[in-house]
């Protein structure tokens, strides 16, 4: 395919499964288009939306402790989540899954955040060893979403926490503001505890005891968003609401001490050298392409910004150097064992066993109802 460029957004032909209409706009921004007229609602509908779930949160939460659980990254979405939950009046439990890419700034933010809005933190440490299997188990697969050792565990460990605690609800700083665009070529999601299995069972070298993997029903809970099975409700209030994510951080900065890390999802070592360097020097596309698209469908962001801001690095040669070098020490590979990682044959999703068709076919029928309700 020719290389060509959206009009509208900046996502382009790096992603092979794009098409364009007459104007030369592309699949995704008119999709992300269309999503965000009928799901960001930063008006008196998305108030009230807000003002019931905190009504309803507040009344499944009594004769408990928390009203709900919030996972913390530390990035901008959901300490942001957060600090409105305060305002909100929530009980809420903060939960930070560590899998041992922190960086100083996001260890920092999770206890400031936590300390300054008075909620109580639980940090769930995953055990290094297993997590260093698996990411390696990841580079040798040859797949492309290396972040998926950290997401699994992530999500895993909150499904876990949310039945351990009793809680029913879960806020997500999921948004349709940052990440309206997000191409199905670009990787399969990391909720596929089949995939993870399949990729250990292949490439790992110890055994997982303590790893959390998540179960094929968790996993269908969470994509198909069935009422009726869900034991735990998503709510993703930054929907419900005027979300800018840089007055975000602004505020964050100001009433919370919290430290910008630069780009999204860089508060992981590991993720920013993933979405940097690996993901447009070994794959051929940049995350930051899909963000900076989904905020100018926001309109937070120009065209002609988002394409200055794809001219900046991330790194400088000898900041990739150290980071390249932090990785493999972590990780116990030497540079020619990470060299010759980098140069293996590239594998896709369908190369492992996987729960693909279902998710797939989860989103489809999500679609469809999203369809069936506009009618
Ligand atoms: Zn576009």
């Amino acid at each position: 395919m020719p290389y060509q460029i959206c009009t509208r957004c900046i996502m382009d032909t790096s992603d092979p499964a794009i098409s364009f209409d007459t104007k030369g706009y592309c699949n995704h921004c008119t999709t992300a288009l269309r999503r965000m007229a009928d799901e960001y609602l930063p008006n008196a509908k998305g108030q009230n939306n807000i003002s019931n779930m905190v009504a309803r949160l507040r009344q499944d939460g009594q004769g408990g402790k928390y009203d709900c659980i919030l996972g913390l990254s530390g990035g901008v979405d959901s300490s942001y989540l957060a600090w409105k939950s305060r305002e909100w009046g929530l009980r809420i439990l903060l939960f930070h899954v560590d899998g041992g890419w922190n960086t100083e700034e996001s260890t920092h933010n999770v206890q400031t955040l936590a300390e300054r809005l008075g909620y109580d933190l639980h940090i769930h440490t995953i055990d290094w060893e297993e997590m260093r299997d698996v990411q390696v188990a990841y580079l040798k697969s040859g797949l492309s979403n290396l972040d998926v050792p950290q997401d699994h565990a992530f999500f895993a460990v909150l499904f876990k926490k949310c039945e351990e605690y009793g809680i029913r609800h879960w806020l997500s700083g999921m948004n349709l503001v940052s990440e309206s665009i997000l191409p199905a070529s670009w990787g399969h999601p990391g909720l596929d505890g089949r995939q993870l299995v399949a990729v250990h069972d292949k490439f790992g070298k110890h055994p997982l005891r303590t790893f959390p993997v998540i179960s094929f029903w968790d996993c269908a809970r969470f994509y198909g968003k069935i009422p009726f099975f869900s034991r735990i409700h998503v709510h993703t209030p930054l929907n419900n609401m005027p979300y800018d994510v840089f007055t975000a951080r602004k505020t964050l900065e100001n009433e919370c001490g919290w430290k910008d890390y630069g780009q999204k999802h860089e508060e992981s070592r590991f993720t920013k050298l993933f979405q940097n360097h690996i993901l447009p020097q070994r794959f051929g596309y940049d995350k930051k392409r899909a963000h900076y698209s989904s905020l100018i469908v926001a309109g937070i962001m120009t065209r002609d910004e988002a394409m200055e801001a794809m001219q900046h690095s991330a790194y400088t040669p000898e900041t990739l150097e150290n980071d390249i070098s932090y990785v493999c020490e972590l990780l116990g590979l030497t540079h020619a064992e990470w060299d010759s990682l980098m140069r293996a044959p590239k594998r896709y999703w369908q190369d492992y066993p996987s729960w693909g068709f279902y998710i797939n076919l989860a989103r489809k029928i999500k679609q469809l109802l999203r369809c069936w309700k506009k009618r």
